[in-house]
């Protein structure tokens, strides 16, 4: 059977360390999919919430956080971007502000570094007079438009005509907070199993009379080497796999998830002192993406990017990465060539950009003229699991979603949970917890 782990927090606020532990029990009032950072912030809510209930996580990696919480720019983005009166705007907002408190009652280190948003083109400032204006509209705090000599004041190798200030804005490690809400998870007597990878779900047939666990604990969960658990209810947080195990419930197909791989470069240590904090552009508005940025990380390193490149496998973090039913399955959307078909010039470029170092560090150069590849290594990626619907139109916002009938009425799905999902975890938590309350009477 899976393992189970016991988190404890490492000293100094280092990441926890984490030892396997035989499982118990099978039986939970609550079973959650997806150990990111999405799935742990609302089981931890879920558990402080209705602490006489029985929960546990069930997660494929053999780590936490593996996938797109542990391999991502580490921002704690403040809410400018996001359409106001949207989920996105909404729970980023509440979300950052919860993320600092949590950190502080924790311990866990994060710097408040801030970040510009930079137009360095004439035809970039009304966007950008846009965003100051959508920012205000969020109720963003503390933002303002700078200009030139602003700039240089703020990051003294940045070149730019007009810049928003967002001193809000700031980094953290992620991984390190998702361990945190587990070990609060566990702490409060829930249960989390490693490498049980869920493949299938179903209701129990009959219950063997006189059983009350049959009665209780109607939904079963396996996973591919045939061990299962039970449950009553279940909430699924599988980022780059949402759509699929929506599928398994029964439940729509619809939107799927498409991967788009982001590569980094990282700063070589001795050029660290050209970025104090956050440097993005002023984002192309029909993309999700915010574009290529300069962030520094918690470590003191500086990572430049990411792009956004459709993957040809779900966790594919490496150029060449394939899995033939990933491929098939993104290929046999008919929302995907419509995407496709629309973009192709935008996705042919950041192709070519993905394979051109020079071709990134050109990105760059808009912003800090000094920067040039020899000055930077190729970095870590990550892979974003966007959902797309059969229009070929990206899903921007936040989407949850349940199912009808016996099973899917016990399910909720969450759907898309893209960027700022960490920055927001603690406010999509107390959002799942609202909801699962409603949907599953708790
Ligand atoms: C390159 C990149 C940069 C980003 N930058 C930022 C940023 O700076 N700030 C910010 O706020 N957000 C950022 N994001 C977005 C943020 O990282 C994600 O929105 C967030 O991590 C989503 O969390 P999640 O828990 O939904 O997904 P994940 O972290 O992907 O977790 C899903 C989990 O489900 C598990 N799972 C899947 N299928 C199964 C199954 N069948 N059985 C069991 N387990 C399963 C997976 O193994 C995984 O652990 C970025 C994302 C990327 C990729």
């Amino acid at each position: 059977m899976a393992a189970a782990l016991r988190g404890r927090a490492g000293p100094g606020g280092a990441p926890a360390l984490w030892r396997v532990q035989s499982r118990g029990r099978s039986t939970f009032d609550v079973v959650v999919v997806g150990a990111g950072i999405v799935g742990l912030a609302a089981a931890r809510e879920l558990i402080q919430r209705h602490p006489s209930l029985s929960f546990a996580v069930l997660e494929k990696e053999k780590e936490l956080a593996h996938h797109q919480s542990g391999n991502n720019s580490g921002v704690i983005h403040s809410g400018i971007y996001y359409t106001p009166g949207s989920l996105k705007a909404k729970l980023c907002v509440q979300g950052a502000a919860l993320c600092y408190q949590y950190c502080d009652q924790k311990g866990i280190p994060y710097k408040r570094c801030g970040k510009l948003i930079v137009a360095v083109e004439q035809d970039e400032i009304p966007r950008l007079k846009a965003l100051y204006e959508r920012g205000l509209q969020n109720n963003v705090p503390g933002l303002k438009l700078i200009g030139a000599k602003e700039i240089q004041a703020k990051e003294p190798f940045c070149r730019g005509l007009m810049a928003l200030d967002s001193p809000y804005t700031g980094i953290v490690n992620y991984k390190q907070v998702a361990q945190s809400y587990a070990e609060d998870f566990q702490e409060a007597g829930g249960t989390i199993l490693m490498d049980f990878e869920v493949t299938n779900m179903e209701m129990a047939k009959e219950s063997s009379p006189g059983s009350e666990d049959g009665l209780k604990y109607p939904v079963i969960v396996r996973n591919k080497k045939g061990e299962e658990v039970s449950c009553g209810h279940l909430l699924t947080c599988a980022g780059l796999y949402s759509d699929r195990l929506s599928e398994i419930s029964g439940c729509s197909p619809e939107p799927r998830i498409v991967p788009f791989r982001g590569d980094y470069l990282v700063l070589k240590p001795e050029k660290r002192y050209l970025v104090k904090g956050n440097i993005y552009p002023v984002p192309n508005p029909r993309f999700p993406f915010l574009g290529f940025h300069f962030t520094p990380r918690m470590d003191g390193s500086v990572w430049l990017g990411p792009n956004a490149v459709l993957a040809f496998k779900r966790e594919g973090y490496n150029l060449f990465d394939f899995s033939t039913g990933d491929f098939l399955d993104a290929v046999t959307y008919s929302g995907l060539w419509k995407l496709v078909l629309r973009n192709v010039s935008y996705g042919v470029g950041e192709m070519y950009r993905a394979c051109s170092l020079s071709a990134q560090v050109k990105q760059l150069q808009r912003f800090i003229p000094e920067v040039t590849t020899s000055d930077v290594l190729r970095g870590p990626s990550g892979v974003r699991a966007q959902a797309l619907d059969s229009d070929g139109n990206l899903v921007d916002d936040f989407v949850f979603d349940g199912g009808t009938g016996d099973l899917g009425s016990r399910v909720l799905h969450v759907r898309n949970a893209p960027s700022p999902a960490a920055t927001s975890s603690l406010a999509i938590a107390g959002m799942i917890a609202d909801e699962a309350r409603r949907r599953f009477e708790l």
